[in-house]
């Protein structure tokens, strides 16, 4: 590398930020040493970007600060988590200057949108990969899981979905909303916090609407019946879906059901609830749009609003197929 591990630290990473209260030792020591307050739980995870898994040669090194830590965030928000410190460690084959800055202003750009501070990490030579471990911090007790669905509860998204499945689909001709949503998407923090205390289980969306409610309704062993006709689409996803053609209608139903890379929170709510927690998210700016009901069936089931079934072809993206 032109420059050394240690001028890559100091150049790009040491020093930029406002440092926390609750930060004891931050980068430059051996580890970081953080304080937590008594009744508050630690709130941890951990996501890898690598190149050609999970963005492409053609991914702006903004895109991947950005995305990196977005990621993380996301989860954080899926806890119900308040944020408060992330680690990062970065495989570099170079040290470009160009890119390290880019990298390194956008990822400082979203944390300290979010009070949060870079408190330590590794840099090594090797393939491009980006790790970022996140930290936040809940009142002991208050997690939001993705166990606790019951039957009858409503099931909602925030935001909306197929967004950046489009984005990636299109390739060509994307239009500066539908990149941004693949490129820099916006964890759902405030909505994470809202729904502390309401929300009966939570998962962000990262692999895809049907994949991601798949996993929270089987804690529980639950089954869900949703309405896709109503799924929330954006005025770009709509927009855009008018230059793909024949295929259009497919994806009009596809990509928010099957489509990754959205970080919306998916989160099942007691019907009791259920208008007041889409008021809450309305009064933070979160749009929120309830989809269908959790029931003791098997699977997902998806309705047309004419009511008849709507069969998805795929349904989610996974790094490890069932056979290999
Ligand atoms: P050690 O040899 O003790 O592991 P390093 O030379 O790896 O220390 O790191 C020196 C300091 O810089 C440590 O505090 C480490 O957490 C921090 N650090 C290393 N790489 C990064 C990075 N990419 N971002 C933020 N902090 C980093
Ligand atoms: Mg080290």
């Amino acid at each position: 590398m032109a420059e050394s591990e240690f001028d890559i630290i100091q150049h790009y990473f040491s020093g930029r930020q406002p440092g926390r209260a609750d930060v004891v030792a931050g980068i430059g020591d051996d580890a970081a040493v953080l304080r937590v307050e008594p009744g508050v739980e630690l709130v941890a995870c951990m996501d890898t970007l690598v190149a050609g898994v999970h963005f492409s040669e053609t991914t702006t090194a903004a895109a991947i600060g950005h995305k990196a830590l977005a990621v993380n965030l996301s989860d954080l928000a899926a806890m119900g988590a308040e944020p408060a410190w992330a680690t990062l460690s970065l495989s570099l084959p170079s040290s470009d200057a160009d890119w390290l800055r880019a990298f390194a202003d956008a990822f400082f750009e979203l944390a300290d949108s979010h009070g949060v501070q870079l408190v330590g990490g590794d840099t090594t030579r090797g393939p491009l990969a980006v790790t970022v471990q996140a930290h936040g911090f809940v009142p002991a007790g208050e997690a939001l899981l993705r166990r606790g669905a019951r039957p009858g509860d409503r099931v909602c998204v925030t935001g909306t979905l197929g967004d950046a499945g489009l984005a990636l689909h299109k390739r060509a001709g994307v239009s500066p909303g539908l990149q941004a949503r693949l490129d820099f998407p916006q964890p759902r923090i405030d909505a994470g916090l809202a729904l502390r205390g309401h929300a009966s289980a939570v998962i962000d969306i990262s692999d895809g609407l049907l994949a991601d409610l798949g996993h929270l309704l089987e804690h529980d062993q639950l089954g869900a019946a949703l309405q896709v006709d109503v799924l929330p689409r954006s005025a770009d996803f709509l927009a855009g879906l008018q230059s793909v053609g024949a295929a259009g209608e497919a994806l009009f139903y596809e990509l928010p059901l099957a489509a990754g890379d959205d970080y919306e929170l998916c989160f099942t709510v007691p019907e009791a609830r259920c208008n007041e927690v889409v008021r809450r998210l309305a009064e933070i700016g979160c749009a929120c749009t309830v989809i269908g009901v959790v029931d003791e069936a098997e699977g997902i089931r998806c309705h047309r609003e004419d009511g008849e079934r709507y069969y998805p072809t795929s349904s989610g993206y996974r790094h490890f197929n069932e056979t290999g």
